[in-house]
């Protein structure tokens, strides 16, 4: 009688779950297990706003397990000691998991791979297109530049279509039996993991979302019904709702981006799709080179990817500047919308994402890593390979990067992206009644006006802020690049 762990870390789901597959597959009994690890950097060391999502996506697994005969077991601490105190009590003789690609994950997993040889550690690939060693350049490097890595995704994916191809939902996930089930004295129960707060804020937060797989594919299914045919245009618009809002689930791998690639191509070439279809794509791969990066250069986490930026003098004394960004009260009404967005709903517009931390690194002259930190511990979707390309690429100091000396001027791109005023009027209540023309400058109205405005006034000049970024700038731009 052969007894199996699958382990559930990055994917919280049954189909396309190639270790729960094997698992499944080779083994008469399997026990499906979580581990709370403080150690693991994908999932239990996301802040606060990420493990109130995992509470509900491990609730939303769980029912999904039941609903097939089997549980889904709980534990805390690090895994080694775990996965061998749970080999101990049940006599288990194979343990399975999908990869992750965090350098402490990494190591973490080749210790525990090495200490369970004996096990056969069944490890696969469920949370990517392809692993980050999978796409390199001729030469045998990672890529830096994001164009070339898409052509030679592409040109793979045509090759041979089968790598999108998925797995379906295990018919059978054979339990534990009861006398094996009862000897698991290192299991807890879901709210023993303590992942939601004390105070429920959360409940507000979650009325934006459903959590889990079926939830993640009905999710991917309306986009791709209509919203996909206007990508291009709606995905830059954060007034509409243009875009898939699949990152969360993606993120906890409660969907595949395989399953996403697979029901958006049909049975297509990536030349046959639409203009929007394609640019959709193009994003999902974006996600992929994220991981690439993260992998091949684990140091670009907190550290620049360009060593210039090194020596770049950042502002001093910037607390209070930084818990008005935070608090959404910074007077610059789309960076204080996104902000207050992001707060009430841990998710933001990928175009305001570009907006408000263009603000803070370059208007306000904070490291981007402040940034970085207050979205890790904000977002439902925070991630550590897109959270940090995303901050880098805006810094100016990532692979790829948008250049340092382009800084986003909220005023413009309010006028271009939200027209009307219809985002900032939704998440700044406190402009809600003014003029079209003033609501992305509400400076510029009368004295009085503004007097009679709840609102703070900017809490820097834009103009001479950003002619003091790129005077910063200019101070490294002739040093060495790293
Ligand atoms: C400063 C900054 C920080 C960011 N932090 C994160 C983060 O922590 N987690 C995260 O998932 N994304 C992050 N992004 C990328 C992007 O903003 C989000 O993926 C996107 O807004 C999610 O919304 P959506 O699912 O509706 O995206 P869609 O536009 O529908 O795109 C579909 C999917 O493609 C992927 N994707 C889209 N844009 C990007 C991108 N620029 N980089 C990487 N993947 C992308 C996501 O998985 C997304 O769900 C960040 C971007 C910036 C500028």
């Amino acid at each position: 009688m052969s007894i199996g762990i699958m382990w559930f870390r990055q994917d919280l789901r049954l189909s396309d779950n190639p270790a729960l597959t094997e698992a499944c597959r080779r083994c008469d009994q399997v026990l499906c297990l979580f581990i709370d690890d403080p150690q693991d950097q994908t999932i239990s060391q996301v802040g606060a706003a990420s493990r109130v999502w995992l509470h509900h996506s491990l609730a939303a697994l769980q029912i999904s397990l039941r609903n097939k005969g089997s549980e889904l077991y709980f534990a805390r601490g690090a895994s080694e000691e775990i996965l061998e105190k749970l080999i101990g009590q049940t006599g288990a003789q194979r343990v399975y998991w999908n990869r992750c690609y965090d350098p402490l994950t990494i190591d973490r997993d080749r210790r525990i791979k090495l200490a369970l040889r004996d096990y056969q550690p069944g490890t696969f690939n469920a949370l990517l297109l392809q692993e980050p060693w999978d796409n390199l350049k001729g030469d045998g490097t990672a890529y830096r530049v994001f164009t070339p890595y898409w052509r030679s995704a592409v040109a793979e994916f045509d090759k041979d279509p089968q790598l999108l191809d998925t797995l379906n939902t295990p018919r059978h996930i054979p339990p534990l039996t009861r006398s094996v089930g009862k000897k698991l004295q290192a299991c807890v129960a879901l709210n023993e993991l303590c992942l939601l707060p004390e105070f429920d804020w959360h409940r507000s937060m979650m009325t934006h979302w459903r959590c889990g797989e079926v939830a993640a594919r009905a999710q991917l299914e309306r986009f791709l019904k209509s919203r996909v045919n206007d990508y291009g245009r709606g995905r830059d618009l954060p007034g509409q709702e243009g875009t898939s809002q699949l990152s969360p689930h993606l993120h906890f791998g409660e969907i595949s981006p395989r399953h996403v690639m697979n029901r958006l191509l049909g049975s297509r070439r990536f030349d046959q799709l639409s203009d929007d279809e394609l640019i959709f794509a193009k994003e999902i791969v974006w996600r992929e080179f994220a991981y690439c990066l993260l992998y091949h250069f684990p140091h670009s986490i907190d550290e620049p990817l360009d060593t210039r930026f090194r020596k770049f003098r950042w502002a001093r004394d910037t607390d209070a500047h930084l818990r008005a960004w935070q608090r959404g009260q910074t007077g610059v009404p789309i960076v204080d919308a996104g902000m207050r967005e992001l707060y009430a709903t841990g998710w933001m517009h990928n175009r305001v994402r570009m907006i408000v931390a263009s603000y803070l690194i370059k208007n306000l002259l904070i490291p981007w890593q402040s940034g970085e930190r207050w979205f890790r511990d904000t977002l439902v979707d925070a991630d550590l390979a897109s959270n940090s390309m995303g901050w880098q690429w805006t810094a100016g100091s990532g692979a790829d990067a948008s250049p340092f000396f382009r800084v986003f001027n909220p005023v413009l791109q309010g006028d271009k992206f939200d027209r009307q005023g219809d985002y900032v009027k939704r998440w700044v209540p406190e402009l809600a009644g003014i003029a079209e023309r003033y609501v992305h400058k509400p400076w510029e109205l009368d004295a009085q006006s503004r007097d009679a405005l709840d609102y703070p006034s900017p809490l820097v000049d834009l103009k001479e802020t950003r002619l003091r970024a790129l005077k910063a700038f200019s101070d490294i731009k002739g040093t060495n690049r790293g």
